[in-house]
């Protein structure tokens, strides 16, 4: 099966640094120095106590998904979107990839991989680990 097309994310100030670590293969997520709290989407302020004190780790690569949507319209390939819960504990959206999709599950235990996009940075997805 043929990967999809993922159209080029655009980084802003904000993200730049987690496309950057994402071109040289890395994932990254944030943890608030203040509170502890780990969170994803990467963003400037903490979500759970709006400190600024936000500071970039990087993430072992390993998750499990939490839920997941296979896409069969819409699309030249049928694809899968997820929500996986990565090991540090925030849970991202991505896409599954790599694998049967009819063989995806809920808890199933999935490692990190970056794919292409359409002239922009290599996006995280996830495959079956
Ligand atoms: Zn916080």
């Amino acid at each position: 099966m043929a990967d999809r097309k993922i159209p080029a994310p655009l980084p802003n100030l904000e993200t730049k640094p987690y496309w950057e670590a994402a071109a040289d293969g890395k994932l990254l997520y944030k943890k608030c120095s203040a509170c502890g709290e780990p969170h994803f989407y990467p963003r400037a302020n903490c979500p759970f106590c709006f400190s600024d004190r936000t500071a970039w780790q990087q993430a072992s690569g390993d998750g499990v998904i939490y839920t997941y949507s296979v896409m069969r319209r819409g699309a030249p390939e049928p694809y899968a979107i997820a929500y996986v819960t990565l090991a540090e504990g925030p849970t991202m959206m991505t896409n599954i990839v790599d694998c049967d999709l009819d063989g995806i599950r809920i808890g199933q235990k999935v490692k990190v991989v970056f794919k292409p996009s359409d002239g922009g940075p290599p996006v995280p997805c996830f495959a079956p680990a």
